[in-house]
C-alpha cells in the first residue's frame, strides 16, 4: 500500500475507518491536558465508557436488593456469567457451550493442566516455547512437581534460531515429532508477548495430536487481536486474561475454552466446586456432583459479579463490530505504524529493528540500538504511552478499538525529535 507520511493523509485515513466512532466510547488518559497515544492495549486496554453503567448496575442491585439479587436483579447474579459465554465464544471460534468465565488467566492454566496434563510413566512431556511469559514458566514447573517429576526431564523448550527474533513452524513440528510418544502436552502462547509472533495454531494443533499429545493454547495476547478458530482448529482447552485487548479491566477475569468433545465426560478429571454443578438441582446442596453440561463445569465459585460486569460491558462491544472488522482496520493501522517506523529509520540510520515477523496481530516490537532509558522518558513526557523492555525494545500495540491513524502520524513527529535529542 501507498501510504504517506502527512498529517492530511492520515486524517483521510481516519475520515473513510468504518470504526472511528469506537474512539469516543473509550476513556483515554491525559498527560499535560492532552488525550495520550496508547500503546499498551497490549497489556492494559482501555476503560469503555459504557463500563461504568454495568458496574453501576450491579452496585444498585446489591444495594436494593442485597441476597435478593442473585435471583431478582435485573441480571440476574446466580448465571451472570452465563451472559457473556455467546458473545464470547465468536470472538474465539467456539461453541459457546465450549466458553466459560471464572478466576483469573493463570489459576485457569492450573485448573486446566488438572484436566489435560496426565503424565504416565511413558508419556510425560510437555512442548512450549522457550522464554515462554514468566507466569506460564512458574505453572509448568509448579505442575511438573506436583506430579513428582523434575520440570528438567519434562519441559521441552523450542528454541529460536541464532541470530532470529522468531521461531520457525518447522522447528516446533520437528520437535513434536522428536519427543513423539513422550509428548503429553503442547502448550503455548498463540501470540508471543515479547516478539508479536502470531503461531500457526491450526498446524502446530495437527501436528501435536497426530502423535497422540494434547494441545492448549495461551490466548492472552491473542484474544480480541487475531482471528481464532479453536473449535474447528481442534484445540483441546485455551484460557486468556480479559485485561489486554479485552478492554475489561486490571486483573480482570479469565475466559476458558473446552473442546466440546470433552464435556460430559466421567472419564476427565477436574477440580470441582458447587457452581460447576447442574444449575437445576445445585441448590438441593446434594453431596454427589452432577456436572453441568457445558465448560462451566470447570466452574468453581459462585461467579464474581463486579468482575464480569466489565467484562460484559467490553464483550457488547466485541459483539456490535465483531472481529472481521477489528482485524481488517488492525492490519492497516499496524502497517501504516510500520511504515512510520520506516520513515523514521531513515533519518536515524538503521538504529532500528521491527523483531516482529509478517505472522503477526496488533503489536510491533522494536529494537532501539543505542537508545535507552532517556528515549523512552522523552515518549512518555511527550504524551505516548509505550511498553519498554529491558535493555532497549519498545513494544507498540495500536489497538484498533481506539487508536487513530493521525496517532501513527504523530507518534512518528515525536519519535523523531526524541531521537534527535537523546
Ligand atoms: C498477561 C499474561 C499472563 C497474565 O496472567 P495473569 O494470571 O492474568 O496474571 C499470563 N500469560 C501470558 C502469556 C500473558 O501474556
Amino acid at each position: 500500500m501507498d501510504f504517506q507520511n502527512t498529517l492530511e493523509y492520515a486524517q483521510q485515513l481516519d475520515q473513510a475507518d468504518e470504526l472511528r466512532a469506537y474512539r469516543d466510547a473509550f476513556n483515554f488518559p491525559k498527560i499535560d491536558g492532552k488525550q495520550v497515544i496508547y500503546f499498551t492495549g497490549n497489556s492494559l486496554g482501555l476503560q469503555p465508557k459504557n463500563t461504568q453503567h454495568y458496574i453501576d448496575e450491579v452496585m444498585t442491585d446489591w444495594a436494593e436488593l442485597a441476597v435478593e439479587g442473585h435471583f431478582h436483579a435485573e441480571k440476574p447474579w446466580w448465571d451472570y456469567h452465563e451472559r457473556l459465554a455467546a458473545p464470547l465464544a465468536k470472538v474465539v471460534g467456539a461453541k459457546k457451550e465450549e466458553v466459560s468465565v471464572m478466576n483469573t488467566l493463570t489459576v485457569n492454566l492450573h485448573f486446566l493442566m488438572v484436566s489435560f496434563y496426565r503424565p504416565t510413566a511413558k508419556r510425560f512431556k510437555i512442548i512450549c516455547e522457550e522464554k515462554a511469559f514468566p507466569s506460564d514458566q512458574y505453572m509448568f514447573q509448579s505442575q511438573v512437581k506436583f506430579h513428582g517429576l523434575n520440570p528438567e526431564e519434562v519441559i521441552v523448550e523450542v528454541q529460536k534460531r541464532e541470530g532470529e527474533h522468531s521461531w520457525r513452524t518447522a522447528d516446533i513440528l520437528e520437535k513434536i515429532n522428536e519427543v513423539g510418544d513422550e509428548l503429553a502436552l503442547v502448550l503455548i502462547g498463540g501470540v508471543n508477548y515479547y516478539n508479536g509472533q502470531v503461531f500457526d495454531m491450526e498446524t502446530i494443533t495437527e501436528a501435536a495430536k497426530s502423535v497422540g499429545a494434547k494441545v492448549g493454547w495461551d490466548l492472552a495476547h491473542a484474544v480480541g487481536n487475531i482471528d481464532l478458530q479453536l473449535h474447528d482448529w481442534g484445540v483441546d482447552f485455551a484460557a486468556w486474561c480479559s485485561y489486554k485487548y479485552m478492554n475489561s479491566g486490571p486483573g480482570n477475569a479469565s475466559g476458558i475454552f473446552v473442546h466440546e468433545k470433552y464435556l460430559n465426560r466421567k472419564d476427565v478429571p477436574r477440580f470441582e466446586g458447587w457452581w460447576g454443578t447442574k444449575k437445576e438441582t445445585r441448590f438441593l446442596m446434594k453431596p454427589e456432583f452432577e456436572p453441568m453440561h457445558n465448560a462451566d463445569a470447570w466452574q468453581v465459585s459462585n461467579p464474581p459479579v463486579l468482575s464480569l460486569a466489565p467484562y460484559l460491558a467490553s464483550l457488547k462491544m466485541f459483539e456490535e463490530v465483531g472481529m472481521e472488522a477489528l482485524i481488517t482496520k488492525r492490519e492497516k493501522l499496524t502497517a501504516y505504524l510500520e511504515f512510520i517506523l520506516q520513515e523514521v529509520e531513515r533519518y536515524t540510520k538503521g538504529k532500528f529493528e521491527i523483531i516482529t515477523p509478517k505472522d503477526r496481530g496488533c503489536q510491533l516490537s522494536v529494537f532501539l540500538h543505542g537508545y535507552g532509558k532517556p528515549l523512552f522518558n522523552f515518549l512518555m513526557k511527550n504524551g505516548v504511552v509505550v511498553d519498554w523492555r529491558e535493555p532497549n525494545v519498545i513494544r507498540l500495540a495500536p489497538a484498533p478499538f481506539y487508536c487513530s491513524y493521525e496517532d501513527m502520524y504523530r507518534f512518528g513527529c515525536i519519535l523523531e525529535e526524541g531521537i534527535h535529542q537523546n
